[in-house]
């Protein structure tokens, strides 16, 4: 008997990556692959790759010289790159590494398993980049492969999911290669995305994610009858889940009704990520984001007067090209005056193609650390005041796993999407338990359980 092929998934980058892979393992599975964790005993070894900075992009590239000794070994393997950096080098990445066989842009994945049987057939070098004409991961494309629908359906769904529900951005910040990588915003159907959804519920899912670049430009450009995104929250809203959250969202497409929805919609997570990015009205502008800093700080008390315990988190970049010592001590300032419970922040770095990686006065690398180091060291002391303020409350939190932590713990989210351990039995896996907080840390909070579960 001839055992079956298989497959060794590498991710980098985002949750929309994570997304791809996973749905990447559905169909690969669908057509007949094992998924082994195990490198050296796979027959495809598949890297989806991030080159949103330039670190990412060197991580990846490294990890791809790892595998020429093991191609040498085995010649009939088959190695493959994709996501955003396949997209962004196409084929001169088989230049740079003449050992892989396969580079295939975010769009495409869902055409991989027919691409393998061709690649083992004529052992030809394949790169499929440019863009899809429907999202990836619609029903549309997936069925064109020959999938069947089901299979994504009736995964059993772990009881913290994600769904994609649009791809690419229409938005061209100054910094940014998204929009070259992953194409204009392509949204899908609504009833797709609640289908699946009730799928997901059916099978266990609980707390589930929205993910696109940017979700709340869900429906622009959209077909009579269809949603905004709003309109699809409402709806999914309706298909029985616990907790719904969505990344990423921006400012500019923040509208009212969608303000609304926070204290509206019960199921809305208590947590919202919204990527600030500069402090000052000079950088915003010359970033193109299409607000000011009055504009984000209006945002944020009208979404806090609508749910006020919203915990807040945010995207932040040093040293774009022009950021002066004012300019970086606004967005220090705007920090303190929303106190964001956690900050994921960033050394501007130079990207191909994109409108910022021409302009003049770049800041020197010394400094932009240096300006790293201290927005970091702020936001620590800011995050570690956000979680104390939560000792003595009692929060809903759905228990997700045991702590690898703490010995004889649980750890779940509560419905703000703070980190909590507390000590019960592994039971209450998968139930709301409520639990009074006792220690607050700088990334999680231990608690006590003070009810029973749901
Ligand atoms: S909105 Fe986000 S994904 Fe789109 S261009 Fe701006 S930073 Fe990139």
């Amino acid at each position: 008997m001839t055992r079956a092929r298989r497959a060794h998934l590498v991710t980098f980058g985002c949750q929309m990556n994570e997304y791809d892979s996973g749905r990447l393992r559905d169909l690969l599975c669908a057509h007949g692959w094992q998924l082994t964790e195990i490198r050296e005993e796979a027959d495809f070894i598949f890297f989806n790759t991030c080159s949103i900075r330039a670190k990412a992009a060197q991580r990846a590239l490294r990890r791809l010289e790892e595998l020429r000794p093991l191609k040498k070994n085995n010649p009939s393997l088959i190695i493959g790159l994709g996501g955003c950096l396949a997209e962004q080098e196409g084929r001169a990445l088989f230049d740079q590494a003449p050992w892989l066989d396969l580079v295939a842009g975010p769009q495409h994945l869902p055409r991989l398993p027919d691409i393998l049987d061709e690649i083992l057939t004529d052992r030809s070098q394949i790169a499929l980049i440019g863009p899809g004409e429907t999202p990836a991961w619609s029903q549309a494309n997936l069925e064109a492969q020959g999938a069947k629908p089901d299979t994504f359906n009736s995964t059993a769904g772990p009881l913290l999911d994600y769904v994609t529900i649009m791809q690419g951005c229409n938005n061209y910040c100054a910094y940014c290669v998204v929009p070259y990588l992953r194409g204009p915003e392509l949204s899908r159907p609504a009833g797709e995305i609640v289908s699946e959804i009730k799928g997901r519920v059916a099978a266990g899912s609980r707390d589930i994610t929205l993910l696109g670049q940017n979700v709340n430009a869900y429906g622009r450009g959209r077909l009579d009858g269809e949603p905004d995104f709003p309109g699809l929250l409402r709806l999914i809203a309706d298909t029985g889940l616990d907790r719904l959250r969505f990344i990423t969202s921006h400012p500019r497409d923040f509208s009212p009704e969608l303000v609304n929805l926070f204290g509206d919609l019960s199921s809305l997570s208590e947590s919202l990520h919204l990527p600030v990015q500069s402090g000052s009205d000079a950088v915003l502008k010359a970033m193109g984001r299409g607000y000011t800093r009055r504009v984000y700080l209006d945002l944020i008390e009208a979404l806090r007067v609508r749910c006020p315990n919203l915990t807040l988190t945010t995207d932040l970049i040093v040293g774009f090209p022009g950021e002066t010592e004012a300019d970086f001590d606004e967005s220090l300032s705007l920090i303190e005056t929303v106190g964001f419970d956690a900050m994921f922040s960033f050394k501007y770095s130079d990207r191909s193609n994109t409108v910022a990686s021409s302009l003049p006065d770049k800041v020197l690398e010394e400094e932009k650390s240096r300006r790293l180091i201290e927005l970091q060291t702020r936001q620590k002391v800011i995050t570690l005041a956000k979680n104390l303020a939560h000792l003595g409350t009692v929060l809903e939190v759905l228990v997700e796993r045991v702590s690898s932590r703490y010995p004889g713990q649980l750890t779940g989210r509560a419905r703000n999407y703070k980190l909590v351990h507390f000590d019960g039995p592994p039971e209450l896996i998968g139930q709301l338990v409520s639990v009074r907080v006792i220690e607050a840390f700088s990334t999680s909070l231990r608690g006590e359980r003070v009810e029973a579960s749901r």
